[in-house]
């Protein structure tokens, strides 16, 4: 294991000797210790990527493209080995772990491939004699700051589509995670990735963030965490008008309709629910059902979700790992009680035994302005709230300032149309709790954030266009 932070090709502990400790939440035991990097060492990492810049914007496409490919085939090799880092430091189960492997590993195939798809235009003249063209170049020295929830998966899909692009990139994982972002860093070395094209640093997150969105040398930011800390980087970011992509809370309804498969709309809750503990920003938050499948929907809900094993990642058993901390499990408790005290009742799982495991638990007839329904839970409980109309149940999904995901189970086509239209998010499952894959856009409105990550699009986060006005032809 690697405790060291690597930047401009130096693996590097902090000159103060200051450390940040990471723990495996499980069993509370320290799982290792990363240098707390300070101001002249954040700033040495901005200046290393600036250094690799002009080496790394001109080397062809496909070059970099083959580097990625490279790095991706390490990972593979030493996917194993990833996936228990990211249990020790996350508690997630192992093969939730492996699943998150894999679908961060999808980032790294697909911007291998799109590097070398990066095209400009050429647009017909205004006037006889020119020749107009609009090139693609990359905006320069990117940063990353990354939450704990995916520890490999948030990193991956901000790297690749930023190396392809020809950017460079200095990344700050989370405090409670740096483990895997740092192995991530040895295997990108191996690959032959250049020095300071790719830093990961770790440190105390806001002095991070005050010397990043100062510095005008940094010319992006792309952060995924709470829309609270993505409000602060982003008006810390006015001064020197950085680009920026935002991918913040999400508070997502899941609307089962009457009309709804049950067998189907069950998945969907479980998967929507429950993946990662409900430590996702597209988890399920609040969940809406008709009155008409009701209670249907309740008696087989509420057997599945009793069913589910919280405890320990490395144990094959588990379902759910424990919370990342306890004011995760408190913020939990909290959303429980006031759900309660609102006339909510509880049909499975409960409060938490001390330790980090949260209970799958689930309330029935919650109040549709309970907690649980306008804040992020990030946690295994599931709140069961009734709805009436078709007009009552989008009126209540739409009811929040955030736009990220939203569920719906249906099985009339006219109302997949008519809810796809009326739920104001950025990506819908339907009749699926699993949407999330490196080919598609991901993505919120509203204060979910801005710009798109997966896809095609996702690298023209990373690259600006460059008009050229050719005259006297
Ligand atoms: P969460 O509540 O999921 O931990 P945060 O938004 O607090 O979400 O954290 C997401 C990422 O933002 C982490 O890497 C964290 O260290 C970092 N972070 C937190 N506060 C700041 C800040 N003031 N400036 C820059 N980064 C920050």
């Amino acid at each position: 294991m690697r405790a060291q932070t690597h930047h401009g090709g130096q693996w590097q502990d902090a000159a103060s000797g200051a450390t940040i400790t990471v723990k495996d939440p499980y069993t509370g035991e320290i799982a290792g210790s990363v240098p707390s990097l300070g101001e002249a060492e954040i700033r040495a990492a901005i200046a290393a990527a600036e250094k690799a810049f002009p080496r790394w914007s001109r080397t062809p496409n496909r070059e970099r493209g083959v580097l990625l490919r490279r790095w991706l085939d390490l990972i593979e090799r030493h996917k194993e080995d990833l996936a228990q880092l990211i249990t020790l430091e996350n508690g997630k189960p192992l093969k939730e772990a492996r699943a998150e492997i894999a679908y961060g590993s999808g980032f790294i195939e697909l911007y291998a491939e799109e590097a070398t798809r990066i095209m400009g235009e050429i647009i017909p003249p205004n006037m006889p004699g020119r020749r107009l063209m609009a090139e693609r170049e990359p905006i320069g020295v990117c940063v990353a700051i990354t939450p704990w929830n995916f520890p490999m998966a948030m990193l991956t899909r901000k790297i690749a589509p930023a190396l392809a692009a020809g950017c460079t990139m200095v990344c700050k994982p989370a405090s409670e995670t740096p483990l895997t972002a740092l192995a991530l860093a040895v295997l990108a070395e191996e690959a032959g990735i250049p020095a300071g094209v790719l830093s990961v640093v770790t440190s105390e997150p806001a002095l991070f963030g005050d010397i990043v969105t100062a510095s005008s040398v940094v010319r992006k930011i792309t952060f995924t965490g709470s829309t609270r800390v993505g409000a602060i980087l982003m008006s810390a970011s006015g001064p020197t008008i950085k680009r920026l992509s935002l991918e913040l809370g999400g508070n997502a309804p899941l609307l089962v309709f009457d009309d709804a498969d049950l067998d189907l709309a069950i998945e969907t809750a479980m998967v929507a629910k429950f993946r990662n503990g409900g430590q996702s920003c597209i988890a399920a938050n609040r969940i809406y059902v008709q009155r008409g499948i009701y209670e249907d929907f309740l008696a087989a809900f509420q057997k599945r979700v009793a069913a589910l094993k919280v405890g320990d990642g490395f144990d094959p058993e588990t379902d759910i790992g424990p919370l990342i901390s306890r004011r995760a499990v408190e913020k939990v408790e909290a959303h429980l009680d006031d759900a309660l005290a609102g006339g909510a009742r509880l049909i499975a799982g409960g409060k938490s035994d001390g330790s980090l495991l949260s209970p799958a638990t689930l309330l029935r007839d919650v109040a549709p302005n309970a907690l649980l329904a306008r804040e992020e839970t990030f946690g295994p409980l599931a709140g069961v709230i009734p709805f009436g109309s078709y007009e009552q149940g989008i009126a209540m999904a739409n009811d929040t300032p955030f736009g990220l995901a939203a569920y719906l189970c249906s099985s009339r086509q006219e109302t997949i149309a008519r809810a796809s239209r009326d739920l104001e998010t950025g990506m819908i499952g339907i009749n699926t709790g699993l949407i999330s894959t490196a080919s598609a856009p991901f993505g919120g409105v509203k204060q979910s954030g801005i710009g798109r990550e997966g896809s095609k699009h996702g690298i023209d986060e990373y690259l600006n266009y460059k008009y050229l006005c050719h005259a006297g032809l």
